[in-house]
This record gives structure tokens, C-alpha cells and sequence, in this order.
């Protein structure tokens, strides 16, 4: 008999999660005005509203934390980190910050000025944020097989040259401070941009002298993609292949609570001298000096392993394998799911789960409550709500796709909780039919409102 596939870990430490009853859930859901970042973690019995710093450190993370330098300035941890940091991505200058949107918010401070367009890979909502608050424009670019969830493209977050070229044609340059390359694609399915698409990319950039920024937070996943999917990396290490693809970047914002393995934590990485000494002015207004910039020296301790550990094929192997079983169970149980099974989630194509909700009843925020009452699941919606209002017009505006997403902590659920979310979503799914109604917004918040939103039933 061939052996299974089986986690290359064991645990040391568990974590109790509590269990509620369907009546429970009702009442939870209803107090939190069917918003369920209003629920506290004890009401949630598998949390998968986020794979953003929910996460478990291994041994080795816990041991460096112990050494954590807490020294104000030269701590020797932010060496240790910028060293690591240096040693994957390749990027000379280096610059913690307390969590992603920390790095878009200091470097965009440089790099974005009001009438800005920046172009993209369907740019993740706070990196969206921080360009549209700068009065800017973020421009999406994606290719269109990344909108069809059927369509078996390997690499649907990869960027469309036409468009991009379309773009640089029409806008004067000086209006594009750079062009963000998001790896992997969040918002669009967590899919990967290929090594080809992103030397592609940026030798148009070139051309044109516009700098190619990655939002890396999960570059480590992007990687192993890579090296499963593309021709001519299979053998390939992991870091090298990380290596290789931000040295067609000229710099990179990090969320080190993904691919760095920690709870907390970003950083800023680049080559331009010029550009770094100026966003150290705004790291150390808003972040803290330039040796911690937010973030303690354990974590930055922890983050210079765990960086280490993420971009290791072993550990990634099991990563993607775990949420590629909970996917091929789901498509067995004929969910619509997005196809191929991205890297860090599912994504569930509530257009096609339940086309009876009308759009404007916000039909993936319906099947995601449906979710949590049904098995004490919580997801999140990547739809109407996610895609906000115009900030012109203030009407709403509808994204080619309404998806409920189910992001998997790294090394924390089992085996058994993947069978069991399958087996609520199964449910779900028999008796869909009958779901004819949705919600209706009574509270939201001028940006950003997915975080705050309150809904009444209808
Ligand atoms: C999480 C994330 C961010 C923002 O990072 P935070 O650490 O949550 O502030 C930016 N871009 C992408 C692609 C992300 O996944």
C-alpha cells in the first residue's frame, strides 16, 4: 500500500476551541448585526476569517524569542532580521514596520501624490486604502482568465501586458510612481504570478523607468508555485526562486503576519537609496526608529526564523497540500469553488452558490453567515461589500466576483477540521435552493467599512 501524504510536524502545544450549539450561532450572528468581525473569537469554533497572523511558531520561533534583543536603538535582533531579510529578497535597505499596511502607509507617503494612478494585480483593500486615500488611483490590471473561477489558468494572478501597456499609453509617466505586483493575488483567488509574467512586467517597466513593487505577503506560496508549475524550476530551491523574482523588483512591502510566519509584523525592503531615506523619516514619525519600527525585538527575533522556516519546500509542501485537500473535497461535493485551489484559502463562488440571492442583498456575505450558523465556520466576503462604494459616485460598486474566502492558519488546523468544514459547506450546498433572500446595510463606515458594517436581515 502506498503511504499518505502526512504533516512533516507534531504538536507541542494545543490550543481548546469551543463548541456552540446551530441556536447559539443564531443568536451570536443576530447580536453582532450579521457582521462577523463583530464576533468574539469564543462564539467562532473554526476561525478562518483570516490566515493573517493566525498562525502557529514552531520550537525554533519560541526559542529565538527568548533572545530578543529589546535594545531601543542597534538592537541586535533588527540585524539578525535585516540580515535574513537581505539574504531572500536580495534588497539592500530594509525598514520594519508594526504590520503590512504599515509599509504601504510609509512608503506610499514617498512614492503615491494625489491624481496618481497606480497599476496592479487587483490590489489588496488596504493597499487600495492607502492609494485612494492619497486621492490616487488604483488601476486593475489582472488578467480576465483570473475572473472566470472554472478557467484551470496556473498563474491567474499574473498581470495583462496589454492592459498595463494600455495604461503607460494613455497616462503621462510621471503620474505612475510605480507598478504593484501582489504575490500571491489576494483578492482575485490567492493565485500565483508567474516568474515569466513578472519579468515580463518589469522589463516594460524598465523601458519606461517605473519601479516594480511587490506587495509580497505570501511570496513564499508564490514561490512554490513556481516551482511546481512553471517550466525550468523544479529544481529550483524555494529561495532561489524568491531571489530570482525580486531581482526583477526594485523594492517590496512585506506582512510578515503571512509568509513570515508571526503574529505580528511587516517590513519594507528596496534598492533606491533615495527612496529609503526618505520613508525613514516617515517610519520613525509613524512606526518607531529605524531598528525596530514598530515591533519588538522578539518578534523581530521571531520573524528572522520563521522567515527562514516559510521559504523551506518542506514546510510549504504541507501548507499547500492542506488546503488543496479541503478544495478537491469540496469540488467532490460539487461546491463551486475557485479553480485551481489558490495557496493560502478557498474561495467560494457565491454567484454560483446561491445566484437566487439578488447581488444587492450581498449574496457571499449571506452564505458566509449561513456558514457560521450552520458549523461555527467563520469566513469572510470578497464581494460587494470588500469592493466598497465608489469614492466618487458613492454608489456601490460590483466586482466581477462575490466570493466567500476561508483562509487556513498556517500549521494550526488538522486534518479533521478540513473534513469537517467540507461536511457543513456539503449541507449548505443540498439545501441552497431555499435561500431566496439576503441583507441589507443599516451602518457602514465612509472607507474601508467591511471591518464595520452592520446588516439587518431582510
Ligand atoms: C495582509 C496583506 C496586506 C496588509 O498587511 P497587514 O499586515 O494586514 O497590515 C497587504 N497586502 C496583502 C496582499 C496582504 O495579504
Amino acid at each position: 500500500m502506498k503511504l499518505p501524504y502526512a504533516e512533516p510536524y507534531k504538536i507541542k502545544m494545543v490550543e481548546t476551541i469551543k463548541r456552540s450549539t446551530v441556536e447559539q450561532r443564531k443568536k451570536w450572528i443576530k447580536e453582532a448585526h450579521y457582521n462577523l468581525f463583530n464576533l468574539s473569537s469564543d462564539k467562532v469554533y473554526i476561525d478562518l476569517l483570516t490566515d493573517s497572523g493566525t498562525g502557529a511558531m514552531s520550537d525554533k520561533q519560541w526559542g529565538a524569542l527568548m533572545e530578543g534583543d529589546e535594545s531601543y536603538a542597534g538592537s541586535q535582533s533588527f540585524l539578525k532580521l535585516k540580515e535574513v531579510v537581505n539574504k531572500i529578497t536580495g534588497f539592500k535597505f530594509f525598514l520594519p514596520t508594526h504590520q503590512g499596511r504599515a509599509a504601504e502607509n510609509v512608503l506610499f507617503s514617498v512614492l503615491v501624490k494625489e491624481g496618481d494612478i497606480v497599476p496592479g494585480n487587483s490590489h489588496f483593500d488596504t493597499t487600495k486604502g492607502h492609494i485612494e486615500f492619497r486621492k490616487a488611483t488604483a488601476l486593475d490590471c489582472t488578467i480576465d482568465e483570473a475572473f472566470d473561477t472554472e478557467n484551470l489558468h496556473p498563474f491567474k494572478g499574473n498581470i495583462d501586458i496589454d492592459k498595463l501597456q494600455k495604461v503607460i499609453d494613455k497616462n503621462p509617466i510621471e503620474k505612475i510612481p510605480f507598478v504593484i505586483i501582489t504575490i500571491t493575488n489576494n483578492s482575485s483567488g490567492g493565485q500565483p504570478v508567474s516568474m515569466e509574467n513578472i519579468k515580463a512586467v518589469s522589463k516594460l517597466c524598465r523601458s519606461y523607468k517605473i519601479p516594480v513593487l511587490f506587495d509580497s505577503a505570501r511570496f513564499a506560496e508564490n514561490a512554490y508555485f513556481i516551482k511546481i508549475r512553471e517550466n525550468g524550476y523544479q529544481n529550483k530551491t524555494i529561495k532561489e526562486i524568491a531571489k530570482e523574482l525580486f531581482s526583477y523588483g526594485d523594492g517590496m512591502t512585506m506582512s510578515s503576519k503571512k509568509d513570515g510566519l508571526v503574529n505580528m509584523g511587516g517590513f519594507i525592503a528596496l534598492n533606491d537609496e533615495e527612496v529609503y531615506k526618505k520613508a525613514t523619516v516617515f517610519n520613525i514619525m509613524f512606526e518607531g526608529f529605524i531598528t525596530y519600527g514598530g515591533m519588538s525585538g522578539r518578534d523581530m527575533a521571531a520573524l528572522a526564523v520563521g522567515l527562514d522556516e516559510a521559504t523551506e519546500f518542506e514546510y510549504l509542501e504541507s501548507r499547500i497540500r492542506q488546503v488543496t485537500h479541503l478544495g478537491n473535497k469540496l469540488i467532490e461535493f460539487g461546491v463551486p469553488v475557485q479553480h485551481p485551489i489558490g495557496g493560502h484559502a478557498i474561495f467560494i463562488d457565491a454567484n454560483k452558490f446561491v445566484p437566487t440571492i439578488p447581488r444587492d442583498e450581498y449574496r457571499a456575505q449571506a452564505l458566509a453567515i449561513e456558514l457560521y450558523i450552520v458549523g461555527g465556520i467563520r469566513g469572510v466576503e470578497i464581494g460587494t461589500v470588500l469592493a466598497d462604494r465608489d469614492p466618487f459616485t458613492r454608489k456601490n460598486r460590483y466586482p466581477e466576483l462575490e466570493l466567500v474566502r476561508l483562509a487556513i492558519p498556517r500549521r494550526t488546523y488538522t486534518h479533521n477540521h478540513m473534513e469537517y468544514i467540507a461536511a457543513a459547506l456539503k449541507n449548505i450546498f443540498d439545501s441552497r435552493s431555499e435561500a431566496k433572500s439576503g441583507y441589507t446595510i443599516i451602518d457602514e463606515a465612509p472607507i474601508m467599512r467591511h471591518f464595520t458594517v452592520k446588516f439587518e436581515k431582510i
